[in-house]
């Protein structure tokens, strides 16, 4: 199993209850708040436990040259 390695963790920004979050798929590892970060994204919502917020994530797609995400 490899799948934690790749676990995330962000706080709801409304009362910040921490979460994790996985990533969708292989292509899609760099977690971000801000949708411009990235030219691809998937979006996601992770529904706070404690408050019910919506935490919205984009998954950024990773490109093929590691070096720029190292
Ligand atoms: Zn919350």
């Amino acid at each position: 199993m490899h799948a934690s390695t790749k676990v995330r963790k962000y706080c709801c920004v409304k009362c910040g209850t921490p979460f994790e979050i996985h990533p969708p798929d292989d292509f899609h590892r760099k977690a971000s708040r801000i949708e411009k970060e990235c030219e691809q994204s998937v979006k996601a919502e992770y529904k706070c436990e404690k408050c019910g917020h919506n935490n919205t994530i984009y998954w950024c797609r990773i490109r093929r040259h590691p070096e720029w995400y190292a």
